[in-house]
């Protein structure tokens, strides 16, 4: 390898790693010394279409000689069409538009303020989960579920009740013991947390709880929202509809962009100068956002990463399944957990240094996230690459 690349002008805020990418191609990237890379990780979920999809490229290109940026005090036609794309497939009403997944959070939050609010609950708390991960701003790390990401923050912001996740009899606990509660706020599958999904029974209880109580069920989709679980929303496999659905990671295939779509109960909750965003909702995001989905639906993503999701999860548990220190491999389509019984950070580096991306989440979970058009064939490289190391790390460690 390469020395560490030296950034000294930039603040230090991630340990990382020695390389630099360069450009990409699909599902491969390469690096400044021209090694090439398989592509299992999108950025962490954001390249939807891969790299240099050419309807992509030809969209922005096409976007940036019209109209990069023109703020929201004026009609903005491209943002009522990303909306009604988002409203169409979700069954959902409204979308307000931003920049990034905590400012989606955000949104979120206020929104379950303002509803608190609207109904004379002027201390209005919201449940969440142990182990979320909601963002890195002050409101959406006092959501996030991880003590290390509070550490040196507090005052935490008020107001939020954490409880065990899949827990139904916690949950039900939590909103009979807080009259202010407002909203429940939860990733449908848990991503920096160790890939867990909520389960449908859980989903579907969360569901009747806020019904029965008037609340709103707020599901953060913004890692696994946007096809990665086979279909547009994660939620959507336990036949349910959140009231305020943040996203934002694959929504623009890698064009910063950030959405709350909402259903009727939280759609006209934030009215003018409630809330508001210089960059969010411009027409080059939008325009990202409009042909991430029209190239999705083309080239039926949602089908493929269905279809390879589960070839690539029978693939690593026909050639993991008998590890010892593999405790599960779990997730949905290409939103990937592989689980060991011990910390294994130096699995990203191995599998860097021999051609394949990935992450490493919540100490002992190696991530996969490849974007939605990668095929079986790419699969079978991946696990043909990752599969001799997690052996091979786990014959040499102790649990
Ligand atoms: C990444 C992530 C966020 C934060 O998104 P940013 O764009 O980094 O602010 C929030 N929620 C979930 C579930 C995420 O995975």
């Amino acid at each position: 390898m390469n020395a560490p690349v030296s950034m000294p002008h930039v603040m230090p805020t991630y340990g990382r790693l020695p390389i630099a990418l360069s450009h990409g191609e699909g599902a491969y990237v390469w690096d400044t010394e021209g090694r090439r890379y398989l592509d299992g990780l999108s950025g962490i979920a954001v390249n939807t279409l891969g790299h240099k999809h050419p309807k992509l490229v030809a969209a922005l290109q096409d976007q940036v000689t019209k109209m990069i940026h023109s703020c929201n005090y004026y009609q903005v036609p491209l943002q009522e069409e990303l909306a009604r794309l988002l409203v169409e497939r979700s069954g959902l009403t409204n979308a307000f538009f931003c920049n990034s997944g905590l400012e989606a959070n955000e949104a979120a939050l206020k929104i379950a303020r303002k509803f608190g609010h609207d109904k004379g609950i002027h201390r209005a708390e919201v449940i969440v989960c142990e182990r979320a991960f909601h963002g890195r701003s002050i409101a959406t790390l006092s959501a996030t579920g991880n003590t290390k990401i509070h550490a040196g923050f507090e005052p935490l912001v008020e107001g939020f009740v954490r409880v065990p996740f899949n827990d139904i009899a916690a949950l039900e606990a939590a909103v009979a013991s807080h009259p202010n509660v407002t909203a429940i706020f939860m990733e449908t599958i848990q991503g920096e947390g160790g890939i867990t999904p909520a389960r449908v029974d859980y989903l579907q209880a969360a569901r009747r709880i806020c019904d029965d109580k008037g609340i709103l069920l707020m599901l953060d989709e913004v890692q696994c929202g946007m096809g990665r679980t086979g279909k547009w929303f994660a939620h959507q496999w336990a036949g349910i509809q959140p009231d305020v659905m943040p996203l934002a990671k694959g929504l623009g295939s890698g064009v910063p962009i950030g959405a709350v779509v909402c259903g009727p109960k939280a759609a006209n909750v934030l009215q003018a100068g409630n809330h508001g965003t210089t960059f969010g909702g411009n027409p080059l995001a939008m325009r990202a956002g409009v042909t991430t989905i029209e190239a999705m639906e083309e080239e039926q993503l949602l089908a493929q990463a269905d279809h390879v999701g589960k070839h690539l999860m029978a693939a690593l548990r026909r050639d993991l399944g008998s590890e010892k220190g593999l405790k599960e491999i779990r997730g949905q389509g290409l939103m990937i957990g592989i689980e060991l019984d011990r910390p294994c950070g130096v699995i990203l580096t191995r599998a860097m240094e021999a051609g394949l991306l990935l992450s490493v989440t919540a100490d002992t979970v190696v991530r996969l996230l490849p974007p939605l058009i990668f095929t079986t064939e790419q699969a079978d490289d991946l696990v043909a690459i990752l599969a001799p190391i997690v052996h091979q790390f786990l014959s040499e460690s102790v649990a």
